[in-house]
């Protein structure tokens, strides 16, 4: 079980799909179930999307009760790698617990540090796969193809919460209510902080060496 932390745009989300096409165990982003919760109608779909197009965190509860639910359907898969969550304290002891539950202890949560201003450009840039929730950039990473996902081949979206509205209230979210993780996690001896900026691949490799693969 492992946390990856960090600031929208930081690359959790992209980091984490490439150790799962690398066969590395299966990918929990909060994020991407809730739009998945979105685009199917569902009552929790219904529920998030105001908090969501705001920049503003979806309640605890809603959230707690999606990650108990998908993890019973896991089996005993132990190479979780959680992404977006936990991202408030509350989700992080409610965490806590469900893992004693399990027998699955936190390997190590992967923090992903990078400047507020390379995060804005990055988040503005930003487009996304409905289909797979693969990550580009419009001048960074471009599509081979523009418009379109290079792994999927669905039509690219530029996000509501990526729109410059609501970048700076999500940066704002995550420093009053996420930063507290970097703590409580770091006096546990969980914490692998690494400058998440500069070539991906090299970022990537440098994950990896936090996570002892
Ligand atoms: P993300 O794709 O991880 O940037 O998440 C997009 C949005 O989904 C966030 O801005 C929140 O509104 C919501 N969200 C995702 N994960 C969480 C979480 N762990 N707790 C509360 N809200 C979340």
């Amino acid at each position: 079980m492992w946390i990856f932390l960090g600031a929208p745009g930081s690359g959790k989300g992209t980091q984490a799909q490439q150790l799962v096409r690398d066969g590395f165990g299966v990918q929990l982003s909060t994020g991407d179930l809730l739009r998945v919760a979105i685009s199917d109608g569902t009552e929790l779909g219904l529920k998030a999307k105001g908090f969501m197009d705001q920049g503003q965190l979806v309640p605890d509860d809603l959230v707690i009760g999606l990650i108990k639910d998908k993890i019973k359907h896991l089996g005993s898969n132990k190479n979780v790698l959680f992404d977006g969550f936990p991202r408030t304290l509350d989700q992080a002891k409610a965490l806590d617990k469900l893992l004693e539950e399990m027998s699955s202890p936190l390997k190590k949560v992967i923090y992903l540090k990078v400047e507020s201003s390379e995060l804005i450009s990055r988040l503005s840039g930003r487009r996304t796969c409905p289909g797979c929730g693969a990550a580009f950039h419009v001048e960074n990473i471009p599509p081979r193809q523009e418009g379109l996902c290079d792994h999927c081949g669905k039509s690219l979206v530029h996000r509501k919460d990526d729109m410059p509205e609501a970048i700076g209230a999500r940066l704002k979210t995550y420093e009053d209510q996420t930063v507290p993780l970097i703590n409580y996690y770091e006096g546990r001896g969980l914490l692998g902080e690494l400058a998440a900026v500069g070539n991906p691949s090299e970022i990537y490799e440098g994950i990896k060496k936090e996570m002892a693969l």
